[in-house]
């Protein structure tokens, strides 16, 4: 889906750098098909993928990005037909001139804190220790401290955990 707003942005800033040609064909995107990286630049086709799920980290990471992708057709643009590497001096110098100078050269979403949410709770019969999975049990499981301690490590039916009604 094209984002006017954003599509405007980026237009803005390359116009800023005296890049008229680029800044009237460039377009932004949000492609909720990429997975693992935040952004994509197509340098050839004037075009900036974004990674709907940057828009839960907040309007600074969405803006961090937006630029990260366009120095790479900015880069490229100037370039011509001569190769440059992804990340190298070129881009490094439009993103110093976009706003952020030391930009790294990773493509991928930051890292969301994972908090696993324990919902299901197990308790043994005998000393009352509880156990706290994520997911249900499929099969039977046995207390562990209580199997060590009292069955010499081997599974004990008498040890069983029971599903605590939370
Ligand atoms: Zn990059
Ligand atoms: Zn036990």
């Amino acid at each position: 889906m094209l984002d006017d707003d954003l599509t405007r942005r980026a237009a803005e800033a390359t116009r800023a750098l005296g890049l008229d040609r680029l800044a009237t064909r460039l377009r932004v995107e949000w492609n909720p098909r990429l997975r693992t990286s935040a952004g994509r630049a197509w340098p050839g086709q004037d075009r900036i993928e974004l990674n709907p799920a940057i828009a839960r980290f907040g309007e600074d990471e969405v803006r961090r990005t937006l630029l990260h992708e366009l120095a790479h057709l900015i880069a490229r643009h100037r370039a011509g037909r001569r190769r440059i590497a992804p990340h190298g001096v070129e881009w490094r110098r439009a993103c110093t001139e976009l706003g952020i100078p030391g930009e790294a050269a990773r493509h991928r979403l930051p890292l969301e804190p994972v908090r696993q949410r324990r919902r299901f709770a197990y308790h043994c019969p005998a000393c009352g220790a509880v156990v706290r999975r994520a997911r249900r049990l499929r099969t039977e499981a046995a207390c562990l401290r209580c199997c060590r301690a009292h069955a010499g490590g081997r599974f004990d039916r008498r040890f069983r955990l029971i599903e605590s009604t939370a």
